[in-house]
């Protein structure tokens, strides 16, 4: 592309989506202090985009709201699309029939960031591992830089970037789609695992799956991918890269990398030494075994201390929102884990937790497939309490059609289900929210979600 990413002084910009969480927003601010002249659209309406509107009071950028107009496509030098705006747009085929470049954040970032990158993506454990690789590396470098998908802008951390800073990215499949555009590469990338999820914007899973692979296809031979090896499709993208692979998994490992040994972590390259014991780790659940296994693997890529290493596996504390433990009343653990949007995170956070489980779960369609999680609801939960959405008949038929006489309900609202589940809950049980859908429709977002769940606990632990 003959866009210089790097001068942007009086270039026509065109921000195309503002989003709701103030993510256009961060980049619109960046495109104005770097001089671009910034026009921002956005087919919501101002009302439902304050958030974003107020960060950028009193800067000179021109507005185009509650529509999108091809003079704005046309007329612009380039563009910068956030990631909610899908690759099939009309108006970015506009854009390209007339040349007109299309980019986003992670290209303006690459474009800037003096550091080497590592990137992390993957279906499910992106957060868990990329918040824990960063831990890691915190008890040597205070001063870590973590960002991307975490309601952190990477953009915004860039002045406190210098050219040895540690720089960690939690990357969407959404934000790697213009990694092509200015063939950007993390020096050390990361696929957790791939599992059905986003089937309602991808073609199939192949769609989905390319659309991963973007994080190292291209990287160069000096650089590193760590890859999950017990997963079939992941394996697969060794193949994709120039990159060395490190892998981690349940091991034997098909190359050099970090594996399970009984209950312990090893490292292929100091298979006497362990790394860790599975019992020192915090988090619950099989999953986090994965996710502590890649982020160390991803750690000892970019050369830290075994004890560092071992040290920030056994402190890591979890993040919020994952299997978080809001209150324990009268003998029943309730637990938030409203981030599970797809019913593999569900399923794991059922084998993750002992005793009885009452679940809340359903909502917003993925288009994703309920077959195994409706077995393992069967199999471990004493009662169904569903939250109303797209999604939540079909949960409902695939349940009933394997267990009819599994106790449920349906709820409109979060509160009823909490009063609901803690009725049915007796002592010993866990009442866990792990919805397996989208959020949309009830709630704002997933966070919303978790927010109004701890509410309702803490009125019951109130009252009770
Ligand atoms: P992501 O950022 O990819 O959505 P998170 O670390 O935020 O992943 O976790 C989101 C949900 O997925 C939580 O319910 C969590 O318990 C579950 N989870 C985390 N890691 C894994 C994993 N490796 N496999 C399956 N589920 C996971």
């Amino acid at each position: 592309m003959s866009l210089d990413l790097l001068n942007l002084r009086g270039k026509r910009a065109l921000v195309l989506g503002l989003g709701v969480h103030g993510g256009g927003a961060g980049v619109a601010r960046f495109l104005y202090e770097q001089g671009a002249v910034v026009t921002a659209t956005d087919l919501r309406p101002p009302e439902k985009l304050a958030e974003g509107l107020a960060v950028l009071e009193g800067m000179d950028i021109r507005y185009v709201l509650g529509e999108h107009r091809e003079e704005d496509i046309l007329g612009a030098d380039f563009i910068v699309r956030n990631p909610g705006v899908p690759r099939e747009s009309p108006w970015l085929e506009l854009a390209r029939s007339h040349g007109v470049p299309v980019v986003m954040e992670m290209n303006l970032f690459w474009a800037r960031c003096p550091a080497p990158i590592t990137a992390i993506t993957g279906s499910k454990g992106k957060s868990t591992t990329t918040a824990w690789l960063g831990h890691i590396l915190r008890l040597g470098r205070p001063d870590t830089v973590v960002a991307g998908n975490l309601r952190v802008s990477a953009l915004e951390a860039l002045p406190s970037i210098q050219p040895d800073t540690p720089v960690v990215l939690e990357l969407s499949s959404w934000q790697l789609e213009s990694f092509g555009e200015t063939r950007i590469a993390p020096h050390v990338s990361c696929v957790t695992n791939i599992t059905p999820d986003h089937l309602n914007r991808y073609r199939d899973m192949e769609d989905y799956a390319d659309s991963k692979r973007e994080i190292l296809r291209y990287q160069k031979p000096d650089d590193a991918a760590v890859l999950n090896s017990d997963d079939r499709v992941v394996r697969g993208f060794a193949a994709d890269t120039e990159a060395r692979v490190r892998w981690f998994g349940s091991g034997p490992l098909p190359g050099e990398g970090v594996c399970l040994s009984g209950e312990e972590l090893v490292s292929t390259a100091h298979p006497a030494h362990p790394l860790v014991s599975l019992n020192e780790l915090r988090l619950p659940g099989r999953h986090n075994v994965h996710n502590a296994a890649a982020a160390v693997t991803l750690a000892l890529s970019l050369g830290v201390p075994r004890e560092q290493v071992a040290e920030g596996l056994r402190t890591f504390a979890g993040l919020p929102d994952r299997m978080e433990l809001v209150a324990e009343i009268q003998g029943v653990r309730y637990v938030n884990d409203t981030t599970s949007s797809v019913p593999t995170s569900t399923v794991a956070a059922l084998n993750s937790v002992e005793g009885g489980v009452v679940l809340i779960a359903g909502g917003a369609s993925k288009r994703v497939p309920f077959g195994e999680l409706a077995e393992e609801i069967c199999r471990r939960v004493s009662r169904l309490v569903l939250l109303e959405g797209t999604a939540t008949p079909e949960l409902q038929t695939e349940v009933y059609s394997r267990c009819p006489s599994l106790a449920t309900s349906l709820h409109g609202d979060i509160q009823s289900a909490v009063e609901a589940a803690c009725e049915a809950a007796r002592p010993g049980d866990t009442v866990l929210l792990s919805p397996a859908c989208a959020s949309f429709g009830m709630f704002d977002n997933e966070f919303q979600r978790g927010e109004l769940f701890r509410r309702a606990v803490r009125e019951l632990a109130a009252g009770g």
